[in-house]
Parts: structure tokens; sequence; C-alpha cells
């Protein structure tokens, strides 16, 4: 590590103590990007790093409701508005247990690079709460919706701060959100993304991030002659990124093989087929159940629990050729990365934020595996949500083929975008540095030009 990235990361530490996926996004930003501040001298005296890295403004709050017995409860609710140097903040609200405030930050900050990639104008922010969505009712699920805006719709409007979905907040959510914004606010506006079809919501945003995922590993197939026709694919996660990865995957020829939750997976070598898709959509969308019940219902699959204190995750250990992590950070460690290669996958679109650890991510680097980060692989949701933002403006809906053309283009310019920048800066094929860079450049302009006040 040079002396600028030691130094730099001894400061966010001592700033920022005990947020370790913090520290995590930051370093991996820093490295990739101090080639770009020896060229320019004037984005180290203007301190653009440092100040990329510390929020504009970081909002916490408390969040009481009642359950289906009457008992209360208080969970904590945060919003982080990380940049606003080409856009309104935008990005997803997360509601699960492992919420803290550290996590919300390097979620932030790592939307703040990917938005900029997307080429659509929208600055970086992250939020949720610590609640625990998995077993509640609808009833409760709805309390703990409204007590949150009643504190979240004041920081909030559709050219300040744009939130939409992200783990344990999809439709349901946010139409609970949205109704409560529109009482209060009394106003009907494109305050939110992932609304539903009759009240501003844009075709094909449920599907976006998984088909931009797989878009992306396209593009990356491509730089070597190659398509997804007949590979075989290991997608983690059963949620939304997972489910419409596996979609596209089908739509292109490949065959995906795993979904998992966080009790376990299941490995159907047959693959899984349109019809066991809609069950596990089903089975995860409506009912709310566990993806054990995938392996009772198709005989051509085994489910495995996963004890998260092993030193690795069995689903990382299969014949395959492309990855699609879509759960959660951190998924991938060492020796998962080592795995993987061992057994043949040399393509991984993270649908997942930072689902992959530095040493597995050097891993994959070092073997000349397509490595797509998942900034920029999984842009392709928060892009159609900037879709979804320009046609609540326009009051106009695009669509599904217009949506999706228009998805496809973006995913394809930011690959382009992570190659052309990789290859200026002498690190061709490493989408990490690309990604980053590209990313960077044009947050850092903006800010030079507002000042160091803007
Ligand atoms: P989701 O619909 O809530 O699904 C999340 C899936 O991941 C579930 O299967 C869940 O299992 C599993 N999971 C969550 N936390 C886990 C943990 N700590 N350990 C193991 N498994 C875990 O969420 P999603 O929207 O698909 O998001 C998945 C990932 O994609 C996240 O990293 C998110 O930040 C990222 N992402 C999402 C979007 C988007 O548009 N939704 C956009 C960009 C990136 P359980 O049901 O057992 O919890």
């Amino acid at each position: 590590m040079s002396m600028y990235v030691t130094d730099f990361m001894a400061w966010i530490k001592a700033k920022n103590p005990a947020e370790p996926e913090f520290h995590q996004a930051v370093q991996e930003v820093v490295e990739s990007v101090e080639l770009v501040i020896d060229k320019h001298p004037e984005y180290r005296r203007a301190k653009i790093m440092e100040r990329i890295a510390e929020p504009e403004r970081v909002i916490m709050f408390r969040v009481p409701w009642t359950d289906d017995q009457g008992e209360v409860h208080v969970n904590r609710g945060f919003r982080i508005e990380m940049n606003s140097a080409i856009g309104p903040y935008k990005g997803g609200l997360r509601l699960h247990p492992s919420v803290n405030l550290g996590i919300l930050k390097f979620l932030a900050y790592e939307q703040v690079f990917k938005n900029s990639l997307t080429t659509l104008p929208m600055g970086g922010g992250k939020g949720g709460s610590d609640f625990d969505p998995k077993g509640k009712s609808d009833e409760e699920v709805s309390r703990f919706c409204t007590s949150f805006m009643l504190e979240l719709y004041r920081h909030i409007g559709p050219n300040t701060d744009v939130p939409a979905g992200d783990i344990g907040v999809g439709g349901r959510e946010i139409g609970y959100l949205f109704g409560t914004y529109k009482k209060i606010r009394n106003e009907f506006t494109g305050v939110l993304t992932g609304k539903g079809l009759n009240w501003g919501g844009s075709l094909i945003r449920p599907e976006a991030t998984g088909y931009g995922a797989v878009y992306f590993a396209a593009e990356m197939l491509a730089t070597r002659g190659e398509t997804l026709e007949g590979k075989t694919c290991l997608v983690s996660g059963s949620g939304n990124v997972a489910q419409f990865t596996v979609q596209k995957i089908l739509d292109l020829g490949g065959k995906a093989v795993t979904l998992s939750d966080s009790a376990g997976y299941i490995y159907d070598p047959a693959g899984i087929d349109r019809e066991k898709l809609t069950f596990a959509m089903n089975l995860k969308n409506i009912r709310r159940g566990r993806i054990k019940e995938y392996a009772d219902k198709f005989t051509s699959a085994s489910y495995f629990p996963i004890d998260p204190n092993k030193d690795s995750n069995p689903l990382w250990d299969h014949k395959a050729q492309c990855s699609f992590p879509s759960a959660t950070q951190n998924e991938i460690n060492a020796k998962d990365a080592a795995n993987l290669v061992k057994n043949g996958v040399y393509v991984i679109s993270e649908g997942a934020n930072m689902p992959t650890t530095p040493d597995g991510v050097d891993i994959f680097l070092r073997n000349k595996v397509l490595y797509g980060p998942g900034k920029a692989a999984n842009a392709g949701g928060v892009s159609t949500s900037g879709l979804e933002m320009s046609q609540n403006s326009m009051r106009y809906s695009w669509s599904r083929e217009e949506v999706d053309s228009k998805l496809h283009g973006i995913m394809k310019k930011i690959h382009k975008s992570c190659v052309d920048a990789s290859e200026a800066y002498g690190a061709a094929g490493n989408y990490v540095v690309g990604a980053n860079i590209a990313g960077f450049l044009k947050v850092a302009n903006a800010m030079m030009d507002q000042g160091i006040y803007g």
C-alpha cells in the first residue's frame, strides 16, 4: 500500500471508528484513484477524496411502532445524504437487523460512484433501519413504514433526495412509505422509485438490477468473443436481484443452478427453468417462505444449510462458468474466490453491493477473471430508477421495450466507460479500477466546479 493510501486510511479509520465495511469501500476507491490524484494535484489541494468520504448530511432517528399484540418496539432509522454534486441524493432503503451507520455509509459511498457511472444526473444516498420485516404481518410492516416516513418526509423530495428499495424493501414497503408521504405532504410526486405501475412506477424497474447484472456479464464475455449461451451460472440470494438475474440468464440461453437465503441454498443441476423460477418468486414474494421449500417441491434439487461460522460457503463450490452474487456484502471470501476459480468460474457479475472481500477480489484479478464489481454491474437498478424519475417529471410512461432498451444501452455504456478508464490509466481488463476512476472523475470535476462550499 502506498504512503498516500496508508495515511488516508489512517485518517478515515480514526474519524470513523468501528465501521469496517465503510473502511473497506473507501480503501478500494482510494487505491484505484490514486493514479488520478497523482496526475491532478488540484484534486489533492481541494481535498476532494476527504470531502467525498464525508457525508453531506447524516440523519438518525427513532422509529417506534406497535406489533399486532399492541407491544411497543423501537427501531433506529437512518438516511445518509452522501453527495449531491451531480444530482439529488439517490439510493435505496434497507430493512435488515444488521443495518447500522457504518453499513449504510459504505452503501451510500458506493452509490455516489455507481450513480455517476449511470450517465444520469443522480447524487448518492442510502438509508434504512435495523427493523426486520421477516415474520412480520403486513399490518406490522405498514405501521413501521408509516412511523419511519413520519420522520423521513421532512428530509426528502423529488428534487432533494429520492429513496428506493434495497434488502427488505420491495413493492409492498414502497407503497406504504409513498402513501404516508403523500398524506403528510398533500402532494403526488416522484419522491420514491420502485412504485407500483398504477401510481407512477416504471416498467422494468423490478427487473432492472438483475437484468443489468446479466447484461454486464454479456458485455464482459463479448470482449472474449463469447456469449452466455450454454453457460452454467451460480446465483446467490433469492430476492429481487437474484430472481431477475435468473430470468435474464434464461433469456440469454444460460443455466442457473443455485439460489439461497440466509439459512441455506438449493443446488439444482438440472437448471432453474421458468416454471421453477415462478415457484421461487411466488415462494419469496407472496408466501414469504424459505428457499428450502424449493428442494421439497423439485426432486432435481438438493438443499444445503449454510453455516455462517464456517470458513467458506459451499454455494461457491460447484462447477460453473459464471457467478452472480446477489445476496449481501462480503458473501465471497478468499477461500470462496479460490473455490470459484478452481471450479472453472471466469465471469463474476456482482448484483449485490460489495459481495466480495478485498482478498477475494485480488484472487479474481490475479486469475484474469472477468470481474464486474457491484458499483458497475448492479447499476441497472438505480439507472432505471433514474428513468422512473424522468417519466414522473414528464408525467409520461415509456413502454416495457423502451425502458429495457434504455437499460441495456446504459449497461453497455457503463461497461465501455470501465474499459476505457482502465485502459487510459494502464490497468486494462481491471474493471475495479475502471469503474472507480470513471465514477470518480465526473463527481470530482463537478465538486471542483461548485467550489468547496458546494
Ligand atoms: P431482497 O429482495 O431483500 O433479497 C435479499 C436476499 O439476500 C434474500 O434472499 C436474503 O435472504 C439474502 N440475504 C440478505 N442478507 C443476508 C445475509 N446477511 N446473509 C445471507 N443472505 C442474506 O434484496 P435485493 O434487493 O435482492 O438485494 C440484494 C443485494 O443486491 C443487496 O446487496 C443490495 O444492496 C443489492 N442491490 C439491490 C438493488 C435493487 O434494486 N434491489 C440494486 C443494487 C444493488 P433472507 O430472506 O434469508 O434474508
